[in-house]
């Protein structure tokens, strides 16, 4: 593992590069083609519901290769206020939007972690009535889930490590890095 030189930590606090730029890059492209292939055949088109703020950069990326018919319907959710490193469990900040009804729907997070977010999303999206709901993360922290919930396409498996980078925030800090990092220094 390498410094990167595009980095932007505060004093104490170092960004150790996890998954490069190159290696995201290939992931995004091999899941557009698994979201395709799932998606495409579906009857009418796919609405995609990223989870603000974090997964900014991932579905910028990924609806760029998608070649298939789709909406998006972002939601907020708030899980690590300010300098938490840990969920303090998922608050939505804006309503489910009432057009799901009826559509296809593909859940876009950065990173499942307890489950908390996306098993609350999950919930929530489903009692609008949608046609279908799926979901889709960028990581998936390997830790033992204290919300059993579903994740049918996930780039991939990481260590339990806060990370930052591509989205992900620490203090509303480092989202503008171009790579997945861990980052040390702070206090949990
Ligand atoms: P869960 O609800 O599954 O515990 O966590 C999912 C949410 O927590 C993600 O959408 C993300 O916002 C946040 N999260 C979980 N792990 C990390 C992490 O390592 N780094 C950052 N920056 N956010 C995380
Ligand atoms: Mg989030």
């Amino acid at each position: 593992m390498s410094e990167h030189p595009h980095t932007n930590s505060h004093a104490n606090e170092d960004v150790t590069v996890l998954i490069d730029e190159a290696r995201i890059a290939e992931r995004v492209s091999e899941l557009a083609l698994e979201l395709e292939r799932e998606l495409g055949g579906l009857d009418g088109d796919v609405t995609l519901v990223p989870v603000m703020t974090g997964s900014m950069l991932f579905v910028a990326d990924l609806i760029r290769q998608l070649r298939i018919p789709i909406r998006i319907e972002p939601v907020t959710v708030q899980s690590y206020p300010g300098t938490a490193t840990h969920s303090r469990g998922a608050r939505l900040q804006t309503p489910v939007p009432e057009v799901l009804r009826d559509k296809h729907v593909l859940i876009v997070d950065d990173i499942l972690d307890s489950g908390g977010t996306l098993s609350v999303l999950r919930r929530l999206v489903g009692a609008v009535g949608p046609k279908s709901v799926r979901a889709c993360v960028l990581l998936s922290k390997d830790v033992p889930r204290s919300h059993e919930v579903e994740c049918e396409h996930s780039g991939f498996d990481i260590p339990d490590e806060f990370v930052v980078g591509y989205g992900l925030d620490y203090d509303g800090l480092h989202r503008n890095l171009p790579y997945i990092g861990v980052l040390s220094g702070v206090s949990e």
